[in-house]
């Protein structure tokens, strides 16, 4: 991605992420290798994760498989068997919809159920056709292209994601669109897909455990030294 930043700003942005990955590192270590899935696979997770907990939609995914044995079997099925299928998510009668349009969608457009062939596209092509079908934005995009066998440069900002970088004030209230470009102005062009993937999954760690929504542990986070808010919060005490 090209950057608009003055040249020292950028050298300060790219310091910083540098900075804040070690810390994270430091404080969680590496994170648990992802299992890192087909394309079309990682559109179906990513669909049903939004608002829900990892080990939920990881069970839904897993249950899908077992229940219609394979996505066409998913895609053919009546929506109300689908929204019974992944009731343990959140809003699954909205995303039971969209999922069976989007497959229906991808079989129409390409001619099968397959998002194998998204590989010979750019990364802003593949990640404006899908985000062609409800359901799917920048979020979802991203974690298509990044996660997944694609693996591309992309940063996925999820609701955690979002909340730390405000607070950390490496970027004004915003969407997860528009925070994601801001970000990726300051990614050093050093950092690879599977680098942005694990700065997704430490940053996200930081929000479910220390950077919460209601009440951050600035005292015991290992961000506190480069925080905005956390300086201001322990200065109040
Ligand atoms: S210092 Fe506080 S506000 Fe800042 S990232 Fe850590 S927990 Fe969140």
């Amino acid at each position: 991605m090209t950057t608009d930043l003055f040249p020292e700003a950028k050298v300060r942005g790219e310091a910083r992420l540098e900075e804040i990955q070690a810390l994270l590192v430091a404080h969680f270590g590496k994170s648990a290798e992802r299992e890192v899935r087909d394309p079309l696979t990682q559109l179906i997770y990513s669909m049903l994760a939004s608002r829900t907990k990892t080990e939920d939609s990881e069970q839904v995914l897993r249950e899908l498989r077992v229940r219609f044995g394979d996505w066409e079997g998913l895609r053919d099925a009546p929506v109300g068997e689908i929204e019974r299928a992944i009731e343990a998510v959140t809003f699954a009668e909205q995303k039971a919809l969209r999922l069976k349009l989007a497959l229906v969608g991808i079989t129409a457009r390409y001619g099968s159920l397959t998002l194998d062939f998204l590989a010979k596209y750019r990364t802003e092509k593949i990640r404006a056709w899908l985000e062609g079908f409800e359901g799917v934005g920048r979020q979802v995009s991203a974690a298509v292209v990044n996660f997944s066998t694609l693996r591309r440069r992309a940063l996925c900002v999820d609701a955690h994601h979002l909340r730390v970088t405000q607070r950390l004030g490496l970027t004004a209230r915003a969407d997860a669109g528009v925070t994601e470009e801001r970000l990726m102005r300051l990614v050093p062009e050093s950092w690879t897909a599977e680098m942005l993937d694990e700065h997704h999954a430490l940053v996200k760690r930081l929000g479910q455990t220390v950077c919460g929504f209601e009440l951050p542990q600035c005292g015991e986070c290992p961000l506190r030294g480069v925080c905005a808010t956390g300086a201001k919060r322990l200065k109040q005490g």
